[in-house]
Order: C-alpha cells, then sequence, then structure tokens
C-alpha cells in the first residue's frame, strides 16, 4: 500500500515535471479542454480509462479541469528533461516514460543507476541506434557458449546457435532490441520460444521459457518484457537460450551485447 502512494506520489510529481516543458514528440501529453470527457480522451488515445486515471491520480468523479495536461500513458514521452525525485529509481522513470532504462543510462552517462542523485537532470530519450540489449537484467551467467560442443542432453557434435544464461525460473526475459515479434509458442527442443524480428535482417531468439507475453505480430521496444525463463524444452536446468541472427544465419551474441 505504501509503495503503491509512493508510486502515485512519483507519477503525480512526474506530470508536474512535465508540464510546462517543451515536447518534441505529440501524442503523450493531452491538454484537457472544454467538452472533453476521460472516456471521449481514452478513445482518442485508444488507451484504457483507468491507465489514464491510474497515470494522472485522478478522482473519475470529478470533473476534468479544463487546462490540465494530462499524461497519457503508453505513449512514449521523449525528448524532455526529467528532474530526479526521492525514491525515484532509473527503472521506473524509464517505464513510466515508455522507454529503456539501459538507453537512459547510456543517454546520460550514468554510471550507478542504482544511486541516482535526487536533483540530477534526466534526458528522456530513446536510443535509435542499431544496437542490441542484454535479455536478462540479473547478473549474466553464461552456463553454454556460442560455437560447437556436445549437447548436454543428445551429445551430439553441433553448433550451439545461442548463448545460454543461467538464470532462476521466472525470471522476466526483456527485448533485446525494439523489433516485430515473429513467432511465440513452442519450437521443438526449445521449449517456449520467441522470436522478434529487427530492422536490418536481424532477429532474436529466446529459448526454455516458463511463459510468453508477447503475440505474433506485435511490435515491442527495447526493454519490453516480453516473457519469464522456463526450463521448456530439452533442457538440464533452468536458463534463457539467446540468440541472434543475421539474415537467418545465427551470430556469436557477445558480438552485440556485453556480457561483464
Ligand atoms: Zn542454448
Amino acid at each position: 500500500m505504501k509503495r503503491k502512494l509512493i508510486r502515485t506520489f512519483i507519477v503525480v510529481m512526474s506530470v508536474v515535471v512535465i508540464s510546462g516543458m517543451e515536447l518534441s514528440a505529440g501524442g503523450q501529453q493531452h491538454l484537457v479542454q472544454k467538452g472533453d470527457t476521460l472516456w471521449g480522451i481514452s478513445r482518442k488515445y485508444k488507451v484504457p480509462l483507468k491507465k489514464i486515471i491510474q497515470a494522472n491520480s485522478i478522482q473519475p468523479t470529478n470533473p476534468l479541469q479544463i487546462g490540465k495536461k494530462l499524461l497519457i500513458p503508453g505513449a512514449p514521452v521523449e525528448g524532455i528533461w526529467y528532474r530526479v525525485k526521492a525514491g525515484d529509481t532509473l527503472s521506473g522513470i524509464a517505464s513510466r516514460h515508455n522507454v529503456d532504462w539501459q538507453d537512459l543510462q547510456r543517454i546520460n552517462g550514468i554510471t550507478s543507476p542504482r544511486h541516482l542523485q535526487i536533483g540530477t537532470r534526466i534526458r528522456i530519450q530513446r536510443d535509435n541506434s542499431l544496437s542490441f540489449g542484454n535479455p536478462l537484467r540479473v547478473p549474466l551467467v553464461v552456463t553454454s557458449k556460442y560455437g560447437y560442443r556436445h549437447h548436454p542432453v543428445t551429445r551430439r557434435y553441433q553448433l550451439h546457435e545461442g548463448i545460454d544464461f543461467r538464470v532462476a525460473t521466472g525470471t522476466r526475459v526483456y527485448a533485446s532490441r525494439a523489433g516485430k515479434v515473429i513467432f511465440a509458442g513452442r519450437r521443438n527442443g526449445y521449449g517456449k520460444m520467441i522470436g522478434i524480428e529487427h530492422e536490418g535482417d536481424f532477429t532474436t531468439w529466446y529459448g526454455h521459457l516458463l511463459s510468453i507475453r508477447v503475440r505474433v505480430g506485435q511490435t515491442v521496444t527495447k526493454g519490453k518484457v516480453i516473457g519469464l525463463s522456463g526450463n521448456t524444452g530439452v533442457s538440464t536446468g533452468p536458463h534463457l537460450h539467446f540468440e541472434i541472427r543475421y539474415k537467418d544465419r545465427s551470430e556469436n551474441p557477445t558480438n552485440y551485447i556485453t556480457i561483464p
């Protein structure tokens, strides 16, 4: 409950901060005009009414104040400055603005994202470069590298087309780059798997999942939670199989993502 209150407080504060700032992209904020209704705004932006109410902590029974700026959640808010408040986390700021926290970290040159200084100004911006990000946000433990190996279960000598990270079942898995989901379901030994197509003839694959949270055809932003890691398919323990393919041929992921 207390957490919820803090969250609401942060959201309210971010609305206060956003108002009065120049926004580069439209659609992420709505200036209430005469005759506006929450229902109408919800329909206009195709964002559920409940989300708008929550994001702005407004009483649905109270009339909308003309001139008030409403944050429309789900629509990316970019190209603005945000001042860090007490209790803020980088991931919290990022998710409220629908951008990737690693993008914020890179763009703002933040060295310790866990210790944000109150008052620091953060540029809210997406990193539109073609970079890939880590599919996990827990410390990475590689259990099997990319390359030829004897398969741990079948014992066959074959190319391991991705990299395996040991990770507890139920850990969030993130889209490595923005793209479009081209596969979401069971795939042979990979168990529950997701495939995402990216610009420039790249695809990324996430295998042995416990659950899938995206649908084929859905576009995803970089850093979006796409599913939970698991141990489905042919596997000797909970892990994530992560693969990057270029023109449908597997590449060594370490050429694209940083593994400490
Ligand atoms: Zn693997």
